[in-house]
């Protein structure tokens, strides 16, 4: 990733965690501005609009999900959630309140790194022209011609099955959460049948995947949802 001096905001009241953050994001050529509570945040983001946020949720004075409401609001820089909460509640939560990813501490640094380029790549593709291809491997959607291959063979997908895997590719490597698959798929009115998409992703998985008790392609995360794995991460297991 070229951090090209991009901007990171980071919230988060963790002196040593704020410290192990600035060394490690400015050697990486980002610049890096912080905020230890959510009115110092608030103030963080008017003043150097970041090109993107990695927010405690555990804030003195204040939640870091409903300081996600309010950045998105306006801002539609990526937001990374990153939390010692581990609970899918919480999960839910942050991404159905407009943040990007979710990661829980402890964390590598190379695994957030991989995030934050998931992200940035998310946010360019959103402000300009969607790339009509998309490629994992040997899986490969065009979105152009509503085609779909594995290792060059056409896979037969039914309106449904396509329509997911579109959304998924069209969101290559971010999470998104059942409901944000249900309404984007069925509809605002099914956004809590979260067992059509359960049916549905078992059947797009015996199409797409080799072994679909363990997917390459479709990653679960329990009781969160799902994502489409990024190629930068397809090399590593789970
Ligand atoms: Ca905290």
């Amino acid at each position: 990733m070229s951090a090209d001096g991009k901007l990171v905001l980071v919230v988060e009241d963790e002196v040593a965690m704020r410290r192990f953050l600035r060394a490690s994001l400015q050697a990486q050529g980002f610049r890096f501005v912080e905020a230890a509570t959510v009115r110092e945040a608030l103030v963080a983001i008017t003043t150097h609009n970041p090109d993107l946020v990695l927010l405690d949720l555990g804030l003195p004075d204040g939640d870091g999900i409903a300081l996600t409401r309010k950045i998105r609001e306006w801002s539609r820089a990526p937001i990374l959630v990153v939390s010692a909460r581990g609970r899918e509640s919480d999960k839910v939560e942050a991404l159905d309140a407009g943040a990007d990813d979710y990661l829980t501490k402890p964390f590598g640094m190379n695994e957030l790194l991989a995030r934050m380029r998931v992200a940035f790549r998310h946010h360019d593709a959103e402000l300009g022209e969607r790339a009509p291809l998309v490629d994992v491997g040997e899986l490969h959607l065009d979105l152009e011609r509503r085609r779909v291959t594995l290792a060059g063979v056409e896979v037969h997908l039914t309106p449904i099955e396509y329509r997911i895997l579109a959304l998924l590719g069209r969101n290559l490597g971010k999470l998104l959460t059942h409901q944000q698959i249900l309404t984007e798929v069925w509809g605002q009115a099914y956004a809590t049948h979260t067992h059509y998409v359960r049916v549905h992703m078992a059947e797009l998985r015996k199409k797409i995947e080799r072994e679909p008790a363990r997917p390459r392609f479709l990653v679960t995360e329990p009781g969160v949802g799902y994502r489409l794995r990024d190629r930068d991460d397809a090399g590593r297991g789970g």
